[in-house]
C-alpha cells in the first residue's frame, strides 16, 4: 500500500461523546488522544464524534505525493486539518455527503491529498461527524497506487452496475411478455440493491444527479426495507403462495406489510434509531422465508434448487458487513464487497431459477396439455396429432383399442380414485405387454405408450402389418394381459375386447373412427376375448369415379334391377315376404359385389337417390302384383347416410299412397353399423316410419356389438342375425350359443327374430329348435328376378 521506510507514521484517536471544538482538541490532545491503529477505533452506531490524529514524517529528501483514502462515502461530515511542522494550521478541508461543492470523486472516495517536501513533517487532524454507519477505514496510499485503486474500483462497479441494469433490462421484458409480477418483484429487487451498494459504495455518485445521489444517503434504510420487501415478495411469488392463499401466505403478507410500515416510519426518524430498528426486522425475515421454503420443497416443489442456492450468497455476504461494521471481521477489500460479490452472484442464481421454473411450468402446462387430469394417462388429443404425422410421413400404421369387458358397469361401483386406479393398472399391464408389436411412441421426450380414450377404452398405435400376421400377435397380447385386479380389498376379473382401426389415409376422420370403435367395444355383447377389425371406407379412386358416374347413368337409363330373396316362417314354411336386393347386371362378372356398389355410391353422394330408386322400384312392383302381396312384406335396404334424406318419412309416404300400397308391405333394413351415427336423427326417424305403419328392422346384428338393451332405444320391431352367425352354426357351437342367446333375449324384448344364410336344413333345424320365427337364405331360395320370385313363389306356395 504505501512504502514507509523513509516515512515515520504514528495513529492516535479519540472518541468524544459530543461535538468538539479544535482548539479544544489541540489543547488537551495529550489527555484525550490514544495512541494506537485506527484499526482499533470502536466505531460504532450513535452520535459521537471520532477523532483521527495522524504524525508523519518524511526521513528522505524528494518529495512524496501521499493520500488518505476514508473508506466510507456515507458520511455526514468529516473535517481534515493539516498542520505543519511547527503545529500552524495550514489547511482545513471539509468531506462527507454534507458539502455540497465537493467533487463526484471526492463523494464516492472520500480523500485528502498530502504532499511531504523533503524531510518534512506534518500533523493531521480528522474530525468525523456522522448519525449513521461511522466505521470509516482510512488508510495511506502513495498518489499512483490510490489512483490505480480508483481504477480498479471503477471497473468493478462497471461490470455490478452493468449486469445489473441488463438484467433487469431483460426481465422487465419477460414481465410484459408473460405478465407474471415476479418479474416485476425480481426487477425492483436488483433496483434496490444498485441503488444500496451504490450508496455504501460509492458509485451511485456517477450514476444519477448528485443530489439524488445524497438524499439516496439520506435515506440509506429505505433502500435497505426496499430489498428486504422484495426479497419477502419475491419469495411468495416465486414459490407461488399467492395462488395457494393459505396460513402461510397471510403470515408472509402481514410481515411484509409491517416492513412497509416500519419503512415508512424510517423516513421520520433518525438514522441511528432506524437502522438498529431495521437490523432487528432481520431474523423475521429470514425465519418466514425459509418456513416458506421449506412447506414447498416438503410438498415435492421442484423447481427451487437454484432459488435455495441463491439464499446462500446472500446469507454470507449480508452477515459480512455487519461483523465488519462490528469489527468481528478484519477491514478489507473483499470484506468491503462481499456484498456486491454476493448480490451478483445472487442476482445470477434467481435467474437461474425464474428460468427453471419457466421451463417446470411450461413442462407442467405440456402435461396437462397432452395427459387426462385424473387418470395422468396420454389424452385423445396426443393419439390424433401422432396420427397426424405418421399420415404426413406416410408411414402405415393401426390403431389397437383395448375395452376391459365390464368396465363400464363398474363405475356404478367404483369411486372416481378406484376406477382412475383401475384403468391405470390396466394402463400399466397393456403397456408392459405391448413390446411385441413395436408400438410407437405417441409423445416426443417421452416413451408412453397408451392413450386413453372416452368411456374406458385404451389405445396404442403400432406399425401396419397384413391382419393375417398381426392377428396372432394381438391375440397373444390380450392372452398375455393380467386377468385380475386388485382395488382396495375387491378382486376383479377381467376381460378385454380389442378392435383395430387400420392404416387410414389422411382424410378420414379418426375421431369418429375412433369414437365408433370404442362405442362398440363397449356395446359388445361378445362372451370371449376377441379382435374385430373396424372397416372405414377407402377413398374414392380415380377409375372409382368414372365407375361412379357410370353407376348414375346406368340408375338413370333404368339398367339396374331388384332381386328378391324370399323370407320363410321356419314352422310352418309360409312365405311371409322378400328382401329386395339391388343388382347390377353389367358390373355382375367384374368380382364387384353390391356391398362395393353402395360403398361406392355412399362416397360419392349417390347412395340417397339410389335408395329412393330402389324404394320406388320396389314400391312398383309391389304395386303390379294387386292384392296377390297384401299379406307379403318387401324389406329394402337403408344405408345409416339415407337418415339425413330430407323429410324421408314423407318421401315413403308419398311414394306408398301413390301406388296404393299399405306400409305394412314394406319395411326398412338397416344395418347396425349405422347405430352410432346421428343418434337422436335416427331415433326421431324411426318413430316416424312406426307412425306411418312403416316397420324397421335391425339388420346384419352382431357385426356392430350392440347390445339388445341398447337396440331397444330404437323402436325396432324385427332383428335380423348376421348370416356370419347362421353360416357357421352347425360347425360352431360357439355361434350356436350366441344365435341362441340372441334369439332368446331378443323374444324376451318383443322382438321377431329372422335369421340370413340359411343354406341348409341341418342350420334350419337348430334354428327352429332355438325358436327363430323367419329363415332366409340359399336353403330356400336365392335372391331373384321379380318374374322368377313369382314363379317359386307360386310354386311354393302349391307345395305348402
Ligand atoms: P344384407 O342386407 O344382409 O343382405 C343379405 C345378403 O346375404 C345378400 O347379399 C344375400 O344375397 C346374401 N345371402 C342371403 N342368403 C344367403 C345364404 O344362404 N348364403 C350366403 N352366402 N349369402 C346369402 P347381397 O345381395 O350380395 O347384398 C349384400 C349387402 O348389400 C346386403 O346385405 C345389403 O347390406 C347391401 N344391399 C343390397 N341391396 C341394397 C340396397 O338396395 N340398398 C342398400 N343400401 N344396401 C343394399
Ligand atoms: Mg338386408
Ligand atoms: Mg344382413
Amino acid at each position: 500500500m504505501l512504502d514507509s521506510s523513509d516515512i515515520d507514521i504514528t495513529q492516535s484517536f479519540a472518541v468524544l461523546p459530543e461535538p468538539t471544538r479544535l482548539d479544544k482538541v489541540v489543547a488537551h490532545s495529550q489527555e484525550i488522544f490514544q495512541t494506537g491503529s485506527w484499526e482499533q477505533v470502536p466505531w460504532r452506531f450513535g452520535n459521537q464524534e471520532y477523532w483521527l490524529k495522524l504524525n508523519i514524517k518524511n526521513h528522505s529528501n524528494n518529495a512524496r505525493a501521499l493520500v488518505l483514502r476514508f473508506d466510507n462515502p456515507m458520511l455526514d461530515k468529516l473535517t481534515i486539518y493539516r498542520f505543519n511542522h511547527t503545529n500552524t494550521l495550514e489547511e482545513i478541508k471539509h468531506l462527507g455527503d454534507l458539502q455540497t461543492d465537493l467533487s463526484r470523486l471526492e463523494y464516492a472516495m472520500p480523500h485528502y491529498n498530502l504532499l511531504l517536501s523533503g524531510s518534512e513533517s506534518q500533523k493531521i487532524l480528522v474530525a468525523i461527524h456522522t448519525s449513521g454507519i461511522s466505521k470509516t477505514p482510512l488508510t495511506i496510499h502513495e498518489l499512483g497506487a490510490f489512483e490505480q485503486l480508483n481504477r480498479n474500483a471503477f471497473s468493478l462497479w462497471g461490470v455490478f452496475v452493468g449486469v445489473l441494469l441488463m438484467t433487469a433490462v431483460y426481465n422487465l421484458i419477460l414481465y410484459f411478455s408473460i405478465r407474471d409480477r415476479v418479474y416485476l418483484v425480481y426487477v425492483g429487487y436488483i433496483l434496490s440493491v444498485m441503488i444500496l451498494l451504490g450508496i455504501v459504495l460509492g458509485y451511485g455518485f456517477y450514476l444519477w444527479p448528485i443530489h439524488w445521489q445524497l438524499y439516496f444517503h439520506h435515506q440509506v434504510i429505505i433502500s435497505n426495507y426496499a430489498i428486504a420487501i422484495t426479497t419477502i415478495g419475491f419469495c411468495i411469488m416465486f414459490l407461488r403462495y399467492h395462488k395457494d392463499k393459505d396460513s402461510a401466505y397471510r403470515i408472509a403478507v402481514r410481515y411484509l406489510q409491517l416492513l412497509i410500515i416500519l419503512c415508512f416510519i424510517s423516513i421520520f426518524i433518525p438514522e441511528n434509531y432506524a437502522a438498529p430498528l431495521f437490523f432487528t426486522t432481520m431474523p423475521g425475515l429470514y425465519i418466514i422465508c425459509f418456513w416458506l421454503i421449506y412447506k414447498k420443497l416438503k410438498s415435492g416443489f421442484r423447481w427451487a434448487k437454484f432459488y435455495i442456492l441463491s439464499w446462500l450468497p446472500l446469507v454470507c455476504s449480508a452477515a459480512v458487513q455487519p461483523l465488519e461494521l462490528t469489527g468481528v471481521l478484519q477491514y478489507s477489500y473483499l470484506t468491503r464487497h462481499a456484498f456486491l460479490f454476493g448480490s451478483l452472484l445472487e442476482i445470477a442464481l434467481m435467474a437461474l431459477a425464474l428460468a427453471d421454473r419457466v421451463r417446470y411450468q411450461r413442462k407442467q402446462a405440456l402435461y396437462h396439455a397432452t395427459h387426462n387430469n385424473d387418470s395422468g394417462l396420454l389424452n385423445y388429443t396426443t393419439l390424433s396429432q401422432r396420427v397426424e404425422s405418421l399420415q404426413k410421413r406416410n408411414r402405415p400404421f393401426s390403431i389397437g383399442i383395448i375395452y376391459m369387458r365390464s368396465f363400464g358397469g363398474l363405475q356404478s361401483v367404483l369411486n372416481v380414485e378406484q376406477s382412475n386406479n383401475l384403468l391405470r393398472n390396466v394402463a400399466n399391464n397393456l403397456a408392459d405387454n405391448v413390446d411385441e408389436l413395436n408400438c410407437f411412441n405417441v409423445v416426443h421426450h417421452s416413451d408412453e405408450k397408451i392413450v386413453e380414450l372416452s368411456g374406458g377404452c385404451l389405445a396404442f398405435i403400432f406399425p401396419y402389418h397384413a391382419r393375417s400376421v398381426i392377428n396372432q400377435k394381438l391375440l397373444h397380447l390380450l392372452a398375455r394381459l393380467d386377468t385380475q385386479f386388485e382395488i382396495d380389498t375387491l378382486t376383479l376379473h377381467a376381460e378385454y375386447q380389442m378392435a383395430v382401426i387400420e392404416s387410414l389415409s389422411p382424410d378420414h376422420s379418426v375421431k369418429q373412427l375412433v369414437e365408433q370403435a370404442c362405442h362398440n367395444l363397449q356395446k359388445s355383447t361378445m362372451l370371449h376375448s376377441s379382435v374385430q377389425y373396424l372397416d372405414h371406407n377407402e377413398e374414392p379412386k380415380p377409375n372409382q369415379l368414372a365407375l361412379a358416374a357410370k353407376l348414375q347413368q346406368a340408375m338413370n337409363k333404368g339398367e339396374l334391377r331388384i332381386f328378391y330373396q324370399p323370407q320363410v316362417d321356419l314352422d310352418t314354411l309360409q312365405v311371409s315376404g322378400a328382401e329386395a336386393l339391388l343388382r347390377w347386371p353389367e358390373q355382375q362378372h367384374r368380382h364387384f359385389t353390391v356391398e362395393n356398389i353402395i360403398q361406392l355410391a355412399e362416397q360419392v353422394g349417390l347412395i340417397n337417390d339410389l335408395t329412393l330408386w330402389v324404394i320406388n322400384t320396389v314400391c312398383q312392383d309391389i304395386a303390379a302384383q294387386g292384392d296377390a302381396w297384401r299379406s307379403h312384406s318387401v324389406s329394402v335396404n337403408i344405408s345409416a347416410k339415407d337418415i339425413h334424406i330430407d323429410d324421408f318419412a314423407q318421401k315413403l309416404a308419398d311414394m306408398l299412397s301413390y301406388h296404393d300400397i299399405a306400409p305394412s308391405q314394406i319395411k326398412l333394413e338397416l344395418t347396425e353399423s349405422a347405430l352410432v351415427d346421428d343418434i337422436q336423427a335416427l331415433k326421431a326417424l324411426i318413430a316416424r316410419l312406426a307412425e306411418l305403419g312403416v316397420r324397421v328392422v335391425l339388420d346384419d346384428y352382431g357385426t356392430g356389438y350392440s347390445s339388445l338393451e341398447y337396440v331397444l332405444e330404437y323402436a325396432f320391431c324385427e332383428l335380423k342375425i348376421d348370416k356370419h352367425f347362421v353360416l357357421s352354426m352347425a360347425q360352431s357351437t360357439h355361434h350356436q350359443a350366441i344365435v341362441r342367446t340372441t334369439i332368446n333375449m331378443a323374444h324376451n324384448l318383443g322382438l321377431l327374430v329372422t335369421a340370413e344364410g340359411v343354406e341348409t336344413q341341418e342350420v334350419a333345424a337348430l334354428l327352429r329348435e332355438y325358436r327363430a320365427d323367419k329363415g332366409q337364405g340359399y336353403l330356400f331360395a336365392k335372391p331373384m328376378p321379380l318374374n322368377d320370385y313369382q314363379h317359386w313363389l307360386a310354386h311354393h306356395r302349391s307345395q305348402h
